[in-house]
């Protein structure tokens, strides 16, 4: 007995649009020459200051660095160690604050102009058309079948993108290890297995997402698309097709004039994303303003007035005037000068050097040979500054109090010294029990580096 057909049509779930690749067609204007320009700057700066060398003291060494194994981030003067981290979470408020400004004021501009995702797509779509061909040209290669010619433009794209994602990867990892030491040891095969499984880790990274992946890591995997609604309102500037004015689309109505939109479709067929901005809003929109640069030259070859789609918002859309103020962009600028001023006040209440003070847990307290009662310590002493320091060491707070044998230790930049120091006091000076005592230790060299540390003293 067969089974009766439902009738119920099944629900179709979409995760993600099912959608062939996207050949986005070449357009010019103000927002991709923009985008361009950012592209030059972006990777201007990335591929290149890792290059750049500092003359500290001890020597030259590489401007910006972050030294894994030292734990140090070197920023040219400024050496930063894990004991400034509150510095470090600062910065990463204020450019969390300075994205969400960004975002209230025009939308993904982040997205559209300077991402890497967006960034290394741009460039791998360069290197595609530059093989490939145009759009059309594209489109027409995917789908024919396998030949000499097509294999051969394949092997070509995705060997250049190899080489990009290759330098991308070694670049990347080079600010985390010196990058001259890692050329070469990559010149000579004779890199660490760290170093060569992250060069490979992000290489491999930049090619699957810059080559493959694309705009779908914008509409799929990027959390940003999802949440940017929340700092939007009404006054956000982003992208946006002007309903009044283009609509009705296309041709004249029986009773109603055609608006200033003649459907040619050039918005979608530039979009990056392959959305159609006429349809609104979208959370796939990555605010790169191709879309606006093409209806711009469609609109002056029909002799109509530029900037149909434009950078606009809700209420300019609609010709509603402002009720209030925008409080969000002064509650986010106002958090942004606030960490600011923490984070220069951080900075500026920053010592260039660090101690702890650790007593001797072995022996609390020994007998001299003069009579005087000796605690040990260890102290370590963090100099933070890149030049050689001499500490001299001092110790106050019992009557006749004293350190026994060498008080001054020289100590090499940028580094941390764990030295042995040996605190006396007459037996009879104050009793038995803990007393409470300080360090006092300071650069020679240095009036400002001083650090006042207090530990205990044991009398038998
Ligand atoms: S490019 Fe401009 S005129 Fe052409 S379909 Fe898009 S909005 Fe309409
Ligand atoms: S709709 Fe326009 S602004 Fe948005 S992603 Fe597409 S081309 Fe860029």
């Amino acid at each position: 007995m067969t089974k009766p057909v439902s009738k119920v049509r099944e629900a179709k779930l979409e995760l993600y649009r099912k959608k062939g690749k996207i050949h986005a067609k070449a357009v010019s204007g103000r927002f991709n020459t923009l985008r361009w320009a950012m592209v030059w700057l972006t990777q201007i700066v990335f591929y290149g200051a890792c290059w750049l060398q500092y003359d500290a003291v001890g020597g030259a060494r590489q401007a910006i660095l972050f030294d894994i194994a030292e734990r140090k981030f070197h920023l040219f003067g400024l050496t930063l160690w894990p004991q400034d981290a509150l510095l470090l979470a600062i910065a990463l408020i204020l450019a969390a604050m300075g994205l969400f400004l960004v975002t209230a004021l025009a939308g993904r501009l982040f997205c559209g102009f300077v991402c890497p995702q967006t960034v290394y797509t741009m460039l791998f779509t360069w290197i595609e058309a530059k093989v490939e061909g145009d759009h059309l040209a594209r489109l027409k290669l995917d789908q024919a079948p396998m030949s000499a010619e097509k294999l051969a433009r394949r092997v070509t794209k995705h060997g250049l993108w190899l080489v990009l994602a290759g330098w991308t990867g070694f670049t990347f990892v080079g600010y985390f290890t010196p990058i001259r030491e890692l050329a070469g040891h990559l010149a000579t095969w004779n890199v660490g297995p760290w170093e060569g499984f992250w060069v490979l880790f992000y290489a491999a990274f930049t090619y699957v997402q810059a080559g493959f992946a694309r705009e779908a890591v914008c509409q799929h995997m990027c959390p940003y698309s999802r949440f940017q609604g929340v700092m939007f309102d009404a006054g956000t500037r982003t992208v946006s097709y002007d309903v009044g004015r283009g609509e009705p689309r296309g041709k004249a109505l029986q009773d109603m004039p055609a608006g200033d939109c003649i459907d040619c479709g050039v918005c979608v067929q530039v979009c990056p994303t392959g959305i159609d901005i006429r349809d609104g809003l979208q959370y796939q929109c990555i605010n790169c303003g191709l879309c606006a640069d093409a209806c711009d030259e469609v609109m002056t070859k029909v002799a109509k007035p530029v900037g149909l789609i434009r950078f606009a918002s809700e209420l300019e859309l609609t010709g509603t005037p402002r009720a209030s103020g925008r409080p969000r962009l002064a509650v986010y600028g106002g958090l942004m000068a606030v960490f600011i001023g923490l984070g220069g006040w951080t900075l500026g209440q920053r010592s260039p050097l660090l101690v702890d003070v650790l007593r001797d847990r072995g022996s609390l307290a020994r007998e001299g040979a003069d009579g005087r009662i000796e605690n040990a310590y260890t102290l370590k002493l963090m100099n933070l500054v890149e030049a050689p320091r001499d500490f001299e060491v001092a110790v106050s707070g019992l009557p006749g109090i004293d350190i026994v044998g060498t008080r001054e230790f020289a100590s090499e930049a940028g580094s941390v010294k764990a030295v042995q120091v040996t605190v006396s006091a007459p037996a009879d000076g104050a009793g038995s029990g803990v007393r409470h005592i300080a360090f006092e230790i300071r650069a020679k060299q240095d009036p400002a580096a001083r650090v006042v540390e207090k530990s205990t003293f044991f009398l038998p």
